[in-house]
């Protein structure tokens, strides 16, 4: 059976702004055929699997030609795949998307449309400007710099007296003759205008000016880049609300894996950061069928549980219910954490944590063993394989005795290799949550230069492991995931003095 091509627009950059329409075609296809302007987060939403085939073209230069896409499109249907054209923007907003539609009507392949936000809008938006304003502008006029044969060719005339918003795309080369050419029509010099270069990321660059001298005030401007011509351009300065971001224009590398976005890369991305997902470790459960018969046998014998992280709390968890058992297995056992997070976890199985301190670390989990434990009781801790010594040095030395079971371990692992982003000077943090995601970062990233970043730690332990390797470390105050994000906000606030 023949398969389906789908166009789909990927929006400006930010990866949020991608459809959720656009989002599930990109997950269920067999192949992507992807865009220079597809930014890099929304190329991280693509599942591994997946054939991914970059057909990007810079102007000027074309690595794949059109005929050649549209070809490889209809190959790929004809071939019963599932594909996804993956386009910056709107598929139809000088997307070529008709042409690439064209050869598939001919040869009776499905296909569907999945529009995309513009940059014509979007890019103006990030800039704090609307493209239409009751008493600024009432019409918007979407224009291309280019036509078909590559060299700008536009019709000042038809738009110099046409009142209303001009956006000019694909015109970044093109900036002094755009200006020129409509005040040689007619347009009032003074005319407010705004570039917009790399629109919804954190490379935008903004310059606002009039048509006399934008210019000048821009000087070499980079693909890709909006040109704004109109009075809404002078809002701009009121409702520029991207570059107000806490974290604007900071990239941030997260190396944990992120299951929602009330995680870390969730929050600084709210936060106005871009970030890179890049997990180092991932978890696997050490509770076999032989261990979870132990663990149902064990547990009603202490005291005390303890679990460190929510990946314990679910390796236990799950492995006692595939042994027909459940949270009762606890009854008398009281159940001590480390933080919130792992509390979070113990929720979702119904359970309540009894014993969590103030503050998140090692050292303050110790302290309030210590003063549970002097009531007597036996404590149980169920952690990693790998688990810090930093906990066993302070029961230690308390003389409390405990007993020890690993229930997960941790294992490197590293989907996107970032050595060259960091290399370039493209990363400005890199966020660890746990001495296992520093281990899993140095594992694969050998040859990166530690000092081109700085390392954003959630607590002393895992700042120890960071200086250790060589990297220079800011560590959050209290050790959480809020905490992270507003030490690196603090950071920030301290860089721009
Ligand atoms: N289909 C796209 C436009 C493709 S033409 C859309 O709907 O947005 C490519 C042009 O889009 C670029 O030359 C530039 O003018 C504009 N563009 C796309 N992404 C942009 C971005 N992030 N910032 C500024 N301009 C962008």
């Amino acid at each position: 059976m023949a398969g389906k091509v789908i166009l789909v627009g990927a929006g400006p950059g930010d990866p949020g702004l991608l459809t959720l329409k656009g989002k599930a075609a990109l997950e269920n296809a067999d192949a992507v055929l992807y865009d220079r302007l597809a930014g890099d987060g929304i190329l991280s939403l693509i599942p591994k699997g997946t054939k991914k085939i970059n057909v990007g073209k810079r102007s000027g230069e074309h690595p794949v030609p059109q005929e050649e896409i549209n070809r490889l499109l209809l190959d790929y249907a004809l071939d019963g795949k599932t594909v996804v054209r993956l386009k910056g923007g709107d598929c139809f907003v000088f997307g070529r998307g008709g042409e690439e539609l064209e050869l598939l009507y001919k040869n009776n392949v499905e296909f569907e449309v999945i529009p995309g936000v513009t940059s014509a809008a979007a890019v103006p938006a990030y800039a704090g400007i609307p493209v239409t304003h009751r008493g600024a502008s009432s019409s918007l006029h979407i224009v291309t710099a280019r036509t078909g044969g590559g060299d700008a060719e536009i019709d000042f005339a038809k738009y110099a007296g046409i009142g209303g918003t001009l956006v000019f795309l694909m015109g970044a080369a093109l900036l002094g003759y755009i200006a020129r050419g409509l005040t040689e029509a007619g347009m009032d010099r003074y005319t407010p205008c705004a570039v917009i270069e790399n629109g919804s990321t954190p490379r935008q660059r903004k310059t606002l000016g009039t048509l006399m001298d934008i210019e000048e005030k821009a000087g070499k401007v980079q693909s890709p880049a909006v040109i704004v011509v109109g009075a809404v351009c002078e809002l701009s300065e009121k409702f520029d609300w991207f570059s107000r971001l806490p974290l604007y224009g900071k990239t941030i590398a997260v190396t944990r894996h992120e299951e929602n976005s009330s995680g870390l890369a969730g929050r600084l991305r709210a936060a106005g950061a871009n970030v890179i997902e890049c997990p180092c470790i991932h978890t696997e459960s050490l509770v076999n069928a032989r261990l979870a018969k132990k663990l149902r046998a064990e547990i009603p014998e202490y005291d005390i549980a303890v679990f460190t992280s929510a990946s314990g709390v679910s390796a236990v968890m799950d492995g006692l219910y595939g042994a027909g058992a459940d949270a009762r297995v606890f009854g008398k056992t009281r159940i001590a954490v480390i933080g919130g997070a792992t509390a979070a976890a113990l929720r979702r199985y119904g359970l309540r944590a009894d014993i969590m301190p103030d503050r998140y670390s090692g050292r303050a989990l110790g302290k309030a063993l210590a003063g549970a434990a002097e009531r007597g009781g036996r404590i149980l801790m169920l952690r990693a394989e790998d688990a810090s010594r930093e906990l066993n040095g302070l029961l230690d030395a308390s003389g409390i005795e405990y007993k020890e079971t690993a229930v997960y371990r941790t294992i490197p692992e590293c989907e996107l290799n970032m050595t060259g982003l960091i290399n370039g000077g493209r990363i400005d943090y890199v966020t660890f949550t746990s001495c296992s995601t520093v281990r899993g970062f140095m594992q694969f990233h050998k040859n990166a230069d530690l000092r081109s970043f700085t390392a954003v730690c959630i607590g002393d332990a895992t700042a120890a492991e960071a200086e250790r390797c060589g990297m220079s470390c800011i560590t959050a105050f209290s050790a959480s995931v809020e905490s992270m994000v507003n030490t690196l906000i603090g950071d920030r606030l301290f860089e721009a003095k």
